[in-house]
Parts: structure tokens; C-alpha cells; sequence
């Protein structure tokens, strides 16, 4: 995926120098004058699982997207690609859930498109969400506090803006989404006490945003923790390390991956958020967002290294171990 998108599509698409965020950063979302706008498409099979369905995901992963780079988000676009013969009943359910939603994360759906396809031509149904946030007070006020601790002259919570010393605060147990949906799909049965943790954060990322000191902040969607920390120590030039012990993993969680041989760190979330946060700063955000629902059971689990490169775990019996990035999907369409 990543060579994909490297070498076939973004070589054709170079970004003004004038944009805050451009393409080429492939940070959550995009900013252009202070406007910040991202997309995602959802392909999820099946389309209804333990925790969430289609329409929940379709909401969330955006309105995340917008509010990890620091933004409000505002609005959002919906499209549906449906094959013929799709289920009324289905659709509706698709939509209840978009609008639940919606309405908890208090961002509308404000425009979107409908298409039919012929039987055949794709897998029931896909849907495709953009959406837009902007720049508010929260942000700035953060950034200042940022300032009174380290040189920092970013406007934005990109991935690359880590240094040594920061501290990673990860929102909750890891892992649920992407063991709910492989479990309920291959019918291991793991989902009677794993449920997908899909939620919109902006709230939560509001009250950080408020402790301040927050640096930079990624969902940890597709590859997992282990995808983010790598995407954070490449594009800052740093090393992180972490602390297997203090990573929160549910028993369920911690028993599949066990089972079926795959790594709790590379399992996507989405409703989880990955928190950069200036050393002094992090106890009181840690504290802040340890008061919301979406948040009871976050811990600081590492920091940002000058003397290593890449991802190292401290783990529980004591040893150094490397973290890979994820070279491949362990569980695939689960987003
Ligand atoms: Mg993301």
C-alpha cells in the first residue's frame, strides 16, 4: 500500500508550497488556509459487527482524522456506492447509525451522492466520507503551552512534530476494533468479549487540547499502534520507546492474538488516539482525558528518544525488544 502510494499515485499529484499541510506529509488530513479537509472510503465486510457497522465507521474515521490534527471538525460529505438488489432494511440500519453518529459528535452531514451499480460490480455496498474542520482558540492556547516548555513553531499537531523528551499517552485499550471484526467474521468467538471501540473522539481531544501541550496526535487506524509510533519516529527523526507493561490490552484481545499468532500492536482501532505531549503537560493530560468515557483507561506508555532511531519495547520481563511497522495487513477490510 505504501509503495502504491508512493509510486503510482502521488508522483503525479505535487503539492503548491503554499499549503499548510500538503499531500506529501500524509498526516491525517490535509490544511489549506487554515481549513482542514480530509477523505476516507470504507470497505468493511461484513457490514454489521459486534460494536459498530459501516455507517459508524464512516462518521468516525473522518471526524478523527480532522480532530487529531488539532481542528474542529465541522462538516461532512457522504457517499454510498451500492450494488443493485441491497437491502432497503439494510440501508436504513446503515443510515440510523450514520446519524446517531452524527449527532453524537455534533457534525453534520451536509452534502452527498448516491450511485447504483450493477449486481456483480461490488460487494454490497462501500461509502466514502470527506469532511472539513477548522482552526479555533483551543488550538493556539495549546500551542502556547507547548511554547512555555520547548522551541516549537508548528501550527498544526503534525506527525512529525515529536522530540525528545515528549511523552505518549495512548486513550484506552488497543486492539478491540480489529479483533471484534476478524473474530465475528472467521467465527472464533472472541467478540462476546471484545467489542469494536468505534467512537467519535472530538470531545475528548477538545478537553486535551484544553490541559495543553499537546504536540501531535494520530488514530491508530490501519497497522495499528505499531503503525503510528513508526510513522511518528520516521517523520520526526526520532526513537520511541515504550513500556509493554503499561500498554492497555484487553484480556480477550491479548488471548486471540495469542490463538491466532498476530500482534495486539498491529491490530487498527478507531476509537483510540495516540497522544504527543510535552513532558511537564503529560500527567495533567493524562488526568484530563482519564475523566471521559472514551478515555477511563489511557496510560502513558513511552517517550520520544534522542539516542535510538525507529520503535523499541521495554518488555514485561525486562528486555529490549524492536517493534517492526506492520509489513502487512494482519486483518484485512476491517475499516
Ligand atoms: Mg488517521
Amino acid at each position: 500500500m505504501q509503495e502504491l502510494i508512493k509510486d503510482s499515485i502521488m508522483k503525479h499529484l505535487a503539492n503548491p508550497s503554499n499549503i499548510d499541510v500538503p499531500l506529501e506529509a500524509l498526516d491525517d488530513s490535509a490544511v489549506i488556509d487554515d481549513i482542514v479537509f480530509t477523505t476516507d472510503s470504507h470497505t468493511v465486510q461484513p457490514l454489521f459487527f459486534p460494536g459498530g457497522d459501516i455507517g459508524s465507521l464512516s462518521v468516525c474515521g473522518t471526524v478523527n482524522d480532522i480532530s487529531v490534527m488539532g481542528a474542529q471538525p465541522i462538516a461532512l460529505s457522504l457517499g454510498f456506492i451500492i450494488e443493485e438488489g441491497f437491502s432497503i432494511e439494510d440501508l436504513d440500519k446503515i443510515l440510523e447509525s450514520i446519524g446517531k453518529m452524527s449527532t453524537e459528535a455534533g457534525v453534520p452531514v451536509v452534502t452527498g451522492d448516491t450511485k447504483v451499480v450493477e449486481k456483480g460490480a461490488l460487494q454490497q455496498l462501500v461509502t466514502n466520507t470527506s469532511g472539513i474542520g477548522k482552526r479555533t482558540e483551543l488550538l493556539d492556547n495549546n500551542i502556547f503551552e507547548v511554547q512555555r516548555h520547548r522551541e516549537f513553531n508548528e501550527k498544526w499537531l503534525k506527525d512529525s512534530n515529536l522530540r525528545p523528551g515528549d511523552k505518549i499517552i495512548v486513550s484506552g485499550y488497543i486492539g478491540d476494533h480489529g479483533i471484534a471484526l476478524l473474530s465475528f467474521r472467521e467465527g472464533y468467538g472472541f467478540e462476546s468479549e471484545v467489542q469494536s471501540d468505534i467512537w467519535p473522539l472530538n470531545k475528548m481531544i477538545a478537553l486535551a487540547l484544553k490541559g495543553g501541550g499537546v504536540v501531535a496526535m494520530k488514530d491508530p487506524t490501519r497497522g495499528g499502534l505499531a503503525n503510528t509510533l513508526h510513522e511518528w519516529a520516521g517523520k520526526s527523526k526520532f526513537g520511541i520507546k515504550i513500556d509493554e507493561d503499561k500498554i492497555p490490552i484487553r484480556e480477550g484481545v491479548q488471548s486471540a492474538c495469542e490463538m491466532l499468532g498476530i500482534d495486539a500492536l498491529n491490530i487498527g482501532n478507531e476509537g483510540k488516539v495516540v497522544i504527543g505531549v510535552v513532558k511537564e503537560k503529560a500527567e495533567d493530560v493524562l488526568k484530563i482525558i482519564k475523566t471521559t468515557n472514551e478515555g477511563k483507561f489511557a496510560e502513558i506508555i513511552g517517550e520520544v528518544r534522542e539516542d535510538m532511531t525507529g520503535v523499541a519495547m521495554v518488555t514485561s520481563v525486562g528486555g529490549l525488544r524492536l517493534v517492526d511497522a506492520p509489513a502487512g495487513d494482519p486483518v484485512p477490510r476491517i475499516c
